[in-house]
C-alpha cells in the first residue's frame, strides 16, 4: 500500500529545499560540510519518499540492488585518495547516467507499442543524453586513470563524423516518435549515442577531462530531469535541473579559470597537444637555477614578516597539508603573518586545495583567493610554492605561444623571494616550462613536499 500523495509531496519539497541549501552552503568553505550533510539528507529523504510512493512488488530485487550499491560504493568512498577524485566522479557519473538511460529503455517497454509522441520525444532525448554520457564518462575515467592515452584522438573530418553519428541517433529517435512500435530503432539510437559519447571524449585531451566531467555531469542532470517528466516524478525534475545547471556553471567557471572557451574544450583539443601524456612535453631549458636546502630556507623565514603559501597538485600528491599547517603554526608563533593563496584550478579539481587544507584544520580565514592575494605579493617577503607549477607560471602573462597564455595566475614572481618546492625540473599539467624557476629571486628546493617541509619544520625548531 502506498502513502498519502500529500505526505509524499511534503517529503519531496523537504528534500528539494535541502538540495538548494546544499548548493548554497557548498559555495563557501566555512559552510561546505553542512552542504554535504544537507545534500545527503535530501537524497535519503527523496529515496525513502519514492519507495513509499509506490507499492513495491519485489522487495528482494530492491534489497539486492541496495546491497550491490553498498558493497561497491562504500569501499570506493573509503579508499579512493583525494588525488583520484576526478576519476571517481567520472565513474559515479557513468553509473548514474547508465541508470537513467536504462530506466528510459524500461519505460519505453512498459508503454510500447502505444508510446504517446510527447513521451517518446522526451524518452529519446533522455536516452541519447544518458547513453552518450555513460560512454563519455567511461572514456574520461580511462584517460584520467591513464588506462588509455590522454592525447586527443584527432583525424580529418572528426567533428563531421561525430555530428553525423549524433544525427543518426537523432533520426532513430524521430523514427521512434513516428513509429513507436519499431523497438529495434531504440537499440540503434542507444548504439549511436554510445558511439557519439565515445568519439566526443576520445577527441578531447586528458588535460581537459575535469572540465569535460563537469559538462557530462550537466548532461546527466538534464537526462534525469527529462526522465522526471516521463515518470511524472517531481523530485527527479528538480534534482536533475539543479544537477544540470550547477554542472554547467561549474564547467563555465573552470573554463574561465583556465582561460579556455567551451568550444575550445569540446571541439578544439587545443592545449592538449602540449599536455602530459601526449608525447609533446615542453623542452626543458638548460638555464641555471638556484638550488637550496631546507635549512637555508629556515634562515630566510626567520627574517621574514609576511609569508604567503601557494599550494598545488604536488601538495596533494605528497599529502603534505598537515606539515604545511605545522610550519604555519611555527611561523605564526614567531609573529609572522601567514596567508594561503588559492588558485581556482590548483590541483586537479575545483576546491582541491580547500578540501586538503580544511582537512589539516587550516582556518578558512587564512585562505585567500587569487584576486585578493595577487595585490599582496609585491609586499610579501617570502612565498612558499608547495607543489604548484602552472598556476604560478609568469609565461601566462607574457609568452603568447605558451599553452598557458592568458590564464590568470598567482603573481608570486612579484614577491621578494620565492621558495619553490618540487621534486625535479619537470613541467606541470600543461607541459609548459616554468619561467619562474630561472628568476634571480627564486630558490628551488628539490624533494618530496612532505619531506622538504618536515626538514624545514625541524630546522625552524632548532633555530
Ligand atoms: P601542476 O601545474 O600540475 O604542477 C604540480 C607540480 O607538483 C608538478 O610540477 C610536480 O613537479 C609537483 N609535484 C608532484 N608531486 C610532488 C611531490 N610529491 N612533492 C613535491 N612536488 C610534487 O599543478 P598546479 O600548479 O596545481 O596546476 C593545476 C593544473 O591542472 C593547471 O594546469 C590546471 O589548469 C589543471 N587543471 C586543474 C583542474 C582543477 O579543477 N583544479 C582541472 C583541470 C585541469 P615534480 O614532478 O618536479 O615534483
Amino acid at each position: 500500500m502506498s502513502l498519502d500523495p500529500n505526505i509524499i509531496l511534503g517529503l519531496y519539497v523537504a528534500s528539494i529545499v535541502l538540495f538548494i541549501l546544499a548548493l548554497r552552503w557548498m559555495s563557501e568553505v566555512r559552510t561546505s560540510k553542512y552542504g554535504n550533510w544537507s545534500a545527503s539528507l535530501g537524497m535519503a529523504i527523496a529515496v525513502v519518499a519514492t519507495l513509499l510512493a509506490y507499492t513495491i512488488q519485489r522487495i528482494d530485487l530492491l534489497l539486492g540492488a541496495l546491497a550491490v550499491g553498498l558493497i561497491i560504493g562504500v569501499p570506493i568512498a573509503a579508499r579512493v585518495p583525494t588525488t583520484a577524485l576526478p576519476q571517481r566522479t567520472a565513474m559515479s557519473q557513468a553509473f548514474g547516467s547508465l541508470a537513467v538511460a536504462l530506466v528510459g529503455v524500461a519505460e519505453y517497454h512498459v508503454d510500447a507499442p502505444n508510446v504517446p509522441p510527447f513521451t517518446m520525444t522526451v524518452l529519446s532525448v533522455e536516452m541519447i543524453l544518458g547513453f552518450l554520457t555513460f560512454a563519455g564518462s567511461c572514456i574520461a575515467f580511462g584517460k584520467l586513470q591513464e588506462l588509455i592515452p590522454g592525447r586527443p584522438f584527432v583525424y580529418p573530418g572528426k567533428n563531421f563524423v561525430s555530428l553525423a553519428v549524433l544525427a543518426l541517433a537523432g533520426i532513430a529517435g524521430i523514427y521512434l516518435i513516428i513509429e513507436p512500435s519499431q523497438g529495434f530503432a531504440l537499440y540503434i539510437l542507444a548504439g549511436f549515442a554510445l558511439i557519439f559519447g565515445f568519439l566526443l571524449v576520445m577527441g578531447i585531451g586528458g588535460a581537459d577531462m575535469p572540465t569535460v566531467i563537469a559538462i557530462l555531469n550537466s548532461y546527466t542532470g538534464m537526462s534525469a530531469a527529462a526522465l522526471g517528466f516521463v515518470l511524472d516524478n517531481k523530485i527527479l525534475i528538480v534534482a536533475g535541473s539543479l544537477d544540470g545547471s550547477s554542472g554547467f556553471v561549474l564547467a563555465v567557471i573552470m573554463s574561465q579559470a583556465m582561460n579556455r572557451s567551451f568550444t575550445n574544450v569540446l571541439f578544439g583539443g587545443v592545449g592538449a597537444k602540449v599536455a602530459k601524456g601526449t608525447g609533446a612535453v615542453a623542452q626543458k631549458e638548460a638555464r641555471p637555477v638556484q638550488s637550496y636546502a631546507a635549512e637555508d630556507v629556515a634562515t630566510i623565514l626567520d627574517n621574514a614578516s609576511k609569508v604567503v603559501i601557494v599550494p598545488g597538485y604536488g601538495m596533494a600528491v605528497a599529502q603534505a597539508q598537515h606539515t604545511v599547517k605545522e610550519l604555519t603554526d611555527i611561523l605564526q608563533e614567531r609573529g609572522i603573518d601567514v596567508k594561503y593563496g588559492i588558485h581556482p584550478v590548483a590541483g586537479r579539481m575545483p576546491g582541491h586545495m580547500n578540501v586538503l587544507l580544511a582537512e589539516a584544520q587550516v582556518p578558512y580565514e587564512q585562505l585567500w583567493e587569487m584576486e585578493k592575494i595577487n595585490p599582496e605579493f609585491p609586499d610579501t617577503d617570502v612565498v612558499i610554492v608547495v607543489g604548484a607549477n602552472d598556476v604560478t607560471n609568469p609565461a601566462a602573462r607574457t609568452k603568447v605561444d605558451s599553452p598557458l597564455y592568458g590564464m590568470p595566475i598567482m603573481n608570486v614572481d612579484k614577491a621578494r623571494t620565492v621558495i619553490f618546492i618540487k621534486r625535479s625540473m619537470n613541467p606541470g599539467f600543461s607541459g609548459a616550462d616554468n619561467e619562474l624557476f630561472y628568476l634571480p629571486n627564486t630558490w628551488m628546493v628539490f624533494g618530496d613536499a612532505k619531506k622538504v617541509l618536515s626538514d624545514l619544520v625541524a630546522a625552524m625548531k632548532k633555530s
